[in-house]
């Protein structure tokens, strides 16, 4: 098992993933509550899974070291996303989604990694040669999955 502070170092790691390697605006611009719950469906969908897709909302977030962030909480099917206001785009609704599908809030391993690769991909509009890549220069050892 892992300890916390190697839970941190994954998150920490995952972070500077996203605000390093994920950089379209396509994900970045902010949208609409109506705009992301309808990608959300879509990607239920596609996914296909029976179970209660989450309730997405926008709230004030979780204060995090001196930021409101967003977050998942709740168990599989009966799972609430809250966007906080500046995170309130296509890259955290998915984010967050990979949580819903499983993925503790606290645990950004590369497993959860390769799920938001996926993700970033199939409904972001991503290349994932260029996100393994800068997966893999940050240390974090996902691999191509197509
Ligand atoms: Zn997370």
């Amino acid at each position: 098992m892992k300890t916390s502070a190697q839970r941190a170092a994954e998150t920490r790691r995952a972070y500077a993933f996203e605000d390093e390697c994920v950089r379209s605006s396509y994900l970045l611009k902010r949208r609409t509550l109506k705009h992301l719950r309808s990608i959300a469906t879509r990607l239920w969908k596609a996914e296909g899974r029976t179970d209660a897709i989450p309730i997405i909302e926008f709230g004030i977030g979780a204060l995090q070291a001196g930021r409101r962030l967003s977050f998942c909480i709740g168990i599989k099917g009966q799972c609430r996303i809250v966007l906080a206001k500046p995170e309130r785009n296509i890259l955290t609704l998915l984010h967050e989604l990979v949580h819903a599908l499983g993925h503790e809030y606290a645990f950004h391993d590369v497993r959860f990694v390769s799920k938001a690769i996926a993700f970033y991909v199939r409904y972001g509009r991503c290349k994932e040669v260029e996100l393994v890549l800068g997966a893999n220069t940050l240390g974090i050892r996902v691999k191509m999955l197509s």
